[in-house]
């Protein structure tokens, strides 16, 4: 960083937002930064001098991140378990699943902030300042100016990870989990339920189990609508399946975790972003896969390739989260999800029957190859989705 006589702070790039997109990004410069060490002297570029800003002081567990894990990430080590069989329930049928190759695993956040600032406090490029927050962001052609409670920032690109009010008319994934311990065995430690769908809801929802040994687990009720719920309702539903599913009265909440994910048809396009020189990325930007609601590993791929971009020299290109054919087929599936959404259990339901899962997987994770593609296709309904893929002809 370079103080300016006029107090003003000159970067190559601010990150706004010190979470999980904000962090995955800011550890992907550094490593590149040490990557490029390596090389000779002739062939290294200078490093990006990145700035941080962060408005918590300190970092808690806050929430666990889960998902496929096809590729090694810098934060591997907050990996607390790793499971190779899910499954899928609906109106009376449950699909086991399994993959050996990929597993679903489970990322503890309070372990992913340590790593992460372990990461940067040995970098000499990147920079972390918690307990400072950005009160406006500006851009013109040369770059973004930043008023922030660590003073006046001047920086040639701003990733902006902050939050952002969802726009109404769009649909939701929302939950609620408790982190919960029993007095006996109650869990199957060896299998996640991904989706059991409760049968006769007014909108898709369904139940979510994480079991991390046989008397622990995170349970969550799970909502895709364009409303939330209040917390009494969520109560109640958890309640009911604790004691419709495992038989269950009694238990201790260690964790309670609640979150709204945004699932919009035409999600955020970094293509046509505001400004070239300012790249939203994170939950409320193209990070998070719409029709899953996954942002995690999706962002642990954009902050690798980010970073290369920003160390090759392609300062203002952003780096987007997944492929034209990849959001039009997110556009379609959400556009189902949205019209027939009595359709959506027993559609989950085929795909994770007739599709093969390693197949699937690399389709949920925007993996799929053009095989897959047909795979998938031909296990959903199809009437249904020609008429939703017609009516997205150009929403890619
Ligand atoms: C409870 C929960 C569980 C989830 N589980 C999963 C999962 O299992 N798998 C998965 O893939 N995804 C999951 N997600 C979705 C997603 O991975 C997380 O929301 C993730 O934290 C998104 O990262 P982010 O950096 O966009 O947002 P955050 O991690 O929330 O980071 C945004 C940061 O911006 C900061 N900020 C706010 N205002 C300012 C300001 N003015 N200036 C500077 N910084 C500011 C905030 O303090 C925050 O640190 C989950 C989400 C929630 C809420």
């Amino acid at each position: 960083m370079t103080q300016t006589t006029a107090g003003q702070t000159d970067l190559d790039v601010v990150i706004l937002g010190g979470g999980m997109a904000g962090l995955s990004l800011a550890c992907a410069i550094a490593q590149d930064e040490c990557s490029h060490q390596d090389l000779k002297e002739t062939s290294r570029r200078s490093p990006q001098r990145t700035l941080v800003i962060e408005p918590r002081s300190v970092y808690r567990q806050d929430k666990t991140w889960c998902y496929w894990q096809q590729d090694p990430t810098p934060f591997d080590e907050a990996i607390t378990h790793r499971w190779q069989r899910w499954t899928v329930s609906h109106g009376g049928q449950t699909q086991l699943c399994s993959s050996a190759q990929t597993p679903y695993v489970r990322v503890d956040s309070g372990q992913f902030y340590r790593i992460a600032q372990q990461i940067l406090s040995a970098s000499r490029s990147v920079t972390l300042s918690l307990g400072e927050q950005a009160e406006s962001l500006e851009a013109d052609s040369r770059g973004v100016f930043v008023n922030s409670t660590a003073g006046d920032l001047r920086a040639g690109l701003a990733i902006d990870t902050r939050p952002t009010p969802i726009p109404e008319g769009v649909l939701l994934q929302h939950f609620m989990g408790w982190e919960i311990q029993t007095d006996h065995d109650v869990f199957d430690p060896t299998t996640v339920t991904l989706m059991d769908f409760a049968p006769a809801s007014k909108d898709i929802h369904f139940y979510y189990v994480l079991p991390f040994d046989r008397r622990r687990a995170l349970v969550e009720t799970t909502h895709f609508s364009m409303t939330r719920l209040d917390e009494e309702t969520y109560t109640r539903e958890l309640k009911n399946y604790l004691k419709a599913r495992y038989g269950l009265d009694h238990w201790r909440i260690s964790r309670t975790e609640q979150g709204v994910i945004p699932m919009p048809r035409q999600a955020p396009n970094l293509k046509r972003r505001a400004h070239q020189r300012i790249i939203p990325m994170g939950l409320h930007a193209d990070t998070t896969k719409p029709s899953t609601g996954y942002c995690y590993p999706h962002a642990q791929d954009q902050a690798r390739r980010q970073a290369q971009a920003l160390s090759s020299g392609a300062s203002g290109a952003a780096a987007s989260a997944r492929s034209d054919l990849g959001r039009w087929f997110d556009a379609v599936f959400i556009g189902f999800l949205e019209q027939y959404p009595e359709q959506a259990g027993a559609t989950f339901l085929r795909l994770f029957q007739q599709v093969p899962s390693d197949v699937l997987i690399r389709f949920l994770t925007d993996k799929a190859r053009f095989g897959d593609y047909l795979r998938v296709m031909l296990a959903l309904p199809k009437i249904t989705f020609i008429k939703q893929a017609l009516r997205h002809v150009s929403g890619a």
